[in-house]
């Protein structure tokens, strides 16, 4: 049996408290300081959601240095650099690279993401065989290996994944592209894509489709913004990427025109798959922003976004949650209903 206390992240905010744990599971909630000395203290947060990434491509950034810092070389399909190395690159190179990257998100409190996945088929068992055994739980995305649309091939992608996850409509032919969405629609499943990143995109061609989520909306005007706030769309934001190919995120516009805005962390061949980092990088460039409105950006909103129960503080509720540092927001101690990692 632990306590652990300080302030409890909770839909509504910060509330002071403590939890008690036995077996993994919270058997106690109290308000103020617990009975005895807690294990850790600081922000007791639910687990992390990392609502983007692609840890297909984490082996490039252990093999290459210097990777280049332009979208359309390194990871526009198909002959960005990503890709040509995805293709050449063994099973067992891409799984071990996913694997680490697995294991760094496990260490620092992160147990659900949503994974833009690369390769058709071959991508998703890559992940599958990756994650085997692992306490974590993802949404993945899988994608057509070529850009265009196949009955058959989509079938099969959608059998094996949750939906799909597209580069951008720049890459597509529109035609094709919307053929992809309206299948995947239909057999309702996620359809989600890149929008606006490289340079600003039809906002109508987009909505269109009919998507779940968009991601980057780096190029976004304050009209496109609003047509996605009208259609209750929301967006995945993942700044240490834009920072990385010398975008400027498009924070503070998305939040102002109130589109439900999550984080992810993009490309792990560019940033590590630490969704907190994104968090503590908005803090330390944004002063608007309040910290438990940043947290509820990696852990109540992306549930709700991916239409997941939202967990509680409360008794007989399982012990998955982290605390942070109140100064740092470094992860101090990880809960995982499956047992304890202090970190
Ligand atoms: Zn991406």
């Amino acid at each position: 049996m632990y306590y652990v206390s300080g302030e409890l992240l909770t839909e509504n905010g910060f509330e002071k408290g403590y939890v008690c744990v036995e077996n993994n599971v919270i058997v106690e909630v109290g308000q103020g300081n617990p009975p005895e000395k807690p294990a850790a203290e600081g922000y007791v947060t639910p687990t992390f959601f990392n609502a983007h990434t692609h840890l297909g491509d984490a082996f490039i950034g252990e093999k290459i240095g210097n990777l280049p810092r332009d979208l359309e070389k390194l990871v526009a399909p198909p002959d960005g650099l990503k890709h040509r190395l995805l293709a050449e690159a063994s099973d067992k190179e891409i799984i071990e690279g996913i694997r680490s990257s697995l294991g760094f998100m496990i260490k620092n409190g992160t147990f659900l993401f949503c994974d833009f996945r690369e390769g058709g088929l071959r991508g998703l068992n890559l992940i599958k065989k990756a994650l085997n055994g692992l306490p974590v739980s993802p949404v993945l995305l899988s994608r057509p290996s070529n850009l265009v649309y196949d009955k058959g091939e989509l079938d099969v992608l959608l059998d094996n994944s949750e939906g799909i996850g597209l580069s951008s409509i720049s890459d597509w032919d529109y035609d094709e592209i919307k053929k992809v969405a309206r299948h995947t629609k239909k057999r309702r499943k996620v359809f989600a894509l890149h929008v606006s990143e490289r340079c600003r995109e039809n906002i109508d061609e987009v909505l269109d489709l009919k998507p779940d989520f968009l991601v980057h909306m780096v190029y976004a005007t304050k009209d496109d913004l609003e047509r996605v706030k009208d259609e209750n769309i929301p967006v995945v934001v993942c700044p240490r990427s834009n920072v990385f190919f010398n975008l400027k995120p498009n924070i503070e516009l998305i939040r102002e025109i109130g589109v439900a805005l999550v984080l992810g962390t993009d490309n792990a061949m560019v940033s590590t798959p630490d969704v907190l980092e994104e968090v503590r990088w908005i803090k330390r460039r944004f002063k608007g922003f309040k910290v438990e409105e940043l947290l509820d950006m990696v852990t109540y909103l992306p549930r709700k976004v991916f239409s997941l129960s939202t967990p509680s503080f409360v008794e007989d509720s399982k012990a998955d949650f982290v605390v942070l540092d109140t100064k740092s927001l470094k992860p101090l101690f990880v809960s995982l209903a499956k047992g304890v990692e202090r970190v």
